[in-house]
């Protein structure tokens, strides 16, 4: 493999952010891309902010698909690294989408309050991670208000998400009293000034925390400062690089966002320690970064709102190889060769100058539904990419459809959203009717509001007694067709054909789990 090729590889890092909402990861994105030097995505970052929390601000800034777009990928070049941002969307509704951004990462970022300690989406998130072994580094953020022990917030990271902790720089008091933070890797103390800064202060370096400018620096706080460095030598677990990447500790900042205070250490000792893309399984082997012959696959779907452009970006994470505009590739679902001439290769600052793309980036296609979320391509060989997720959805509804002639527009409409994973659904084995399943409520009325923007199709939803819904499967055909023949009312087939259990309570799931012991019920199916 050519040199350059191995150089462009080795300095890509691609991360997503994780943590519960208000917990600081917009605040802390806007930093980040400053330092980057991609300052004007800071302003489409906060623009998106506005919109959280109701579904009618969501579709707006949705029909925004240029914030949107941007926003969902944002690279920047830091220290000679080529930093590949995956945004995660905030709110909880849309979590099956962040699980799966979550699968196109390398490493993740994770943010917390420093008030509030571990979060309930937090935790959820972690459980995404440890899937993949995901390495993780902490950034405990607010440092410049009252919260938690820095000691509590560790154990509680330690117990809630069974992760061990070590902390590579200590904070010095907190709220009014925050001086700063002290570097325990390098030995360097910064000190703190609140407003906001965008540059960072240069540290004094304090290779003796005995030094006399210590205490004149910091008053009274030295002496803490000192007993809790001799206390972290002696009880804290050393930083171990391999631990890490292996995602069984997680290294611990500590800073305040706002104030852009400890985010450059942060960035420095994420470039430096994150991985560069990682191998990935296939169904049949494992592939390499370093093959030369391009792969990627498609993790993210994004519509064009604009009805007359039924146009849909897919978002596709080359694991292997170089891409280079116009290549033909084989899209293994489909079993067709594709051109890829149609691709915008996302780059924050520079987007029309460049030609190529290596692993670790994302290449946006642009196509009109022929490629569906799990999508895999592959120029040489073909084969299908492992561990893109579909998860067992919480909540159902029943669709109603107002006008009948519609139906045919219909299941065009929820097909097709079923491929871009902006909903599930589920049609009986009994009945002619279709079950919407999704993760987050929210997720419900966005696709009726598609489903007449994009489609003309007045729908509505009604509640319907569903509970859980599992996937599933078994070794031995005779177990699977009694299971069929006895539980037939309570079967459907999700989008793709696949076999699922619809169950009306979370008791009667456990219940059929016990009398049929030869079947697998499955809380996550692949997509492949
Ligand atoms: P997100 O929901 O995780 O994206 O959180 P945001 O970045 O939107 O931040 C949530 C709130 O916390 C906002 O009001 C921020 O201004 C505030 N915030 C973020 N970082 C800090 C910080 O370091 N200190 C304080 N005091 N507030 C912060």
């Amino acid at each position: 493999m050519d040199r350059t090729f191995l150089e462009e590889l080795n300095k890509r890092r691609t991360f997503g952010i994780i943590s519960h909402p208000d917990a600081g990861k917009t605040t802390l994105t806007e930093k980040l891309l400053m330092f980057g030097g991609a300052i004007q995505m800071a302003g489409a970052v906060k623009a998106k902010r506005a919109g959280r929390y109701a579904t009618s601000d969501w579709m707006t800034i949705e029909k925004e698909r240029g914030i949107s777009v941007t926003t969902s990928v944002m690279k920047f070049n830091y220290n000679g690294f080529e930093v590949n941002l995956l945004d995660t969307p905030g709110h909880q509704d849309f979590s099956e989408d962040t699980y799966r951004v979550l699968t196109a990462v390398d490493s993740a970022l994770m943010v917390i309050d420093s008030a509030k300690g571990v979060e309930p989406q937090t935790e959820k998130l972690m459980e995404v991670c440890r899937m993949r072994n995901t390495p993780i580094m902490t950034f405990i953020n607010k440092l410049d208000r009252d919260g938690l022990s820095p000691l509590d917030i560790l154990a509680d990271i330690e117990e809630k998400l069974q992760i061990e902790c070590a902390p590579l720089s200590w904070p010095i008091g907190m709220g009014k009293r925050f001086r700063g933070v002290y570097n325990l890797y390098h030995r360097q103390l910064h000190l703190f000034t609140a407003g906001g800064q965008t540059r960072h202060q240069e540290g004094v370096l304090i290779t003796d925390l005995a030094d006399p400018r210590v205490d004149e620096m910091l008053d009274s706080q030295a002496g803490e400062l000192r007993d809790d460095v001799e206390l972290l030598e002696g009880a804290a677990n050393p930083f171990e690089l391999d631990q890490y990447l292996k995602g069984s500790q997680t290294p611990v900042f500590f800073g305040s966002a706002i104030n852009n205070f400890g985010v450059r250490e942060l960035l420095d000792a994420f470039v430096e320690m994150a991985p560069p893309p990682k191998a990935r399984a296939t169904t049949t082997r494992m592939v390499s970064p370093e093959e030369p012959a391009f792969s990627g696959f498609a993790f993210k779907i994004q519509a064009n709102m604009d009805p007359a452009h039924r146009d849909r970006i897919a978002f596709v994470r080359i694991c292997s190889g170089k891409f280079t505009r116009g290549m033909k590739v084989f899209q293994t679902r489909v079993g067709k060769p594709v051109t890829l001439s149609n691709a915008t290769i996302f780059m924050a600052q520079d987007r029309t100058h460049v030609d190529e793309a290596y692993p670790g980036d994302i290449i946006g296609i642009h196509n009109h539904g022929t490629i569906s979320i799990g999508d895999s391509f592959f120029e040489k060989e073909r084969l299908s990419f492992t561990g893109i997720p579909n998860f067992a959805p919480d909540h159902f509804r029943r669709v109603r459809l107002e006008n009948p002639l519609k139906a045919k527009q219909l299941l065009k409409g929820l097909t097709q959203l079923a491929e871009e994973g902006a909903v599930q659904f589920f049609r009986p084995m009994s009945g002619n009717s279709y079950i919407l399943g999704a993760v987050g409520v929210l997720q419900f009325d966005v696709t009726m509001a598609r489903l007449k923007a994009e489609y003309g199709v007045d729908a509505a939803y009604e509640p319907v007694t569903f509970a859980a819904a599992r996937w599933v499967t078994s070794d031995d055909r005779k177990q699977l067709e009694a299971f069929e023949k006895d539980m037939y009312a309570s079967l459907a087939h999700d989008s793709q054909g696949k076999l699922a259990y619809l169950a009306s309570s979370l008791w009667r799931l456990e219940n059929a789990m016990e009398e049929w012991p030869g079947i697998d019920f499955h809380k996550t199916r692949e997509l492949a």
